[in-house]
């Protein structure tokens, strides 16, 4: 994916709220606990140039023939109304990757509340 690099910053309110809140949906085995105790340290150096809010942090990238971690995997609705999938990756025990797809609609858009957070994909087609 292409990225825009910007000056290391903290995570914004939303952001962190969120990955927060990613955090009480981590998946078996994932360290919720220690990716928590990390937040408050991580900045944000990336945004994904798409649009989306997807963004990364300060952690060292996987390595060739290295895998990320995926921490937790789960589905949220946008302000606009988008419903969108989450993922929150980590690289060497740190958080390294918010990510944000959508099914069907394209960016821009913005990061869904920690109230929308769940385990399961709330389609928003119309109901046909
Ligand atoms: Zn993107």
């Amino acid at each position: 994916m292409d990225v825009i690099v910007v000056e290391p910053r903290p995570l914004s309110v939303a952001e962190h709220a969120l990955v927060r809140r990613l955090l009480d949906f981590a998946i078996d085995g994932a360290d919720a606990p220690a990716h928590a105790a990390q937040l408050a340290g991580l900045r944000v150096v990336e945004l994904c140039a798409c649009g989306c809010p997807s963004v990364l942090f300060d952690t060292r990238r996987p390595t060739p023939g290295e895998w990320r971690t995926m921490v937790a995997d789960a589905y949220g609705v946008t302000p606009e109304g988008f419903a969108v999938g989450l993922l929150l990756w980590a690289v060497g025990g740190r958080l390294e990757y918010l990510e944000t797809y959508t099914l069907r609609h394209w960016p821009p858009y913005r990061l869904p509340g920690p109230e929308t957070v769940s385990l399961e994909y709330a389609s928003d087609e119309p109901a046909s």
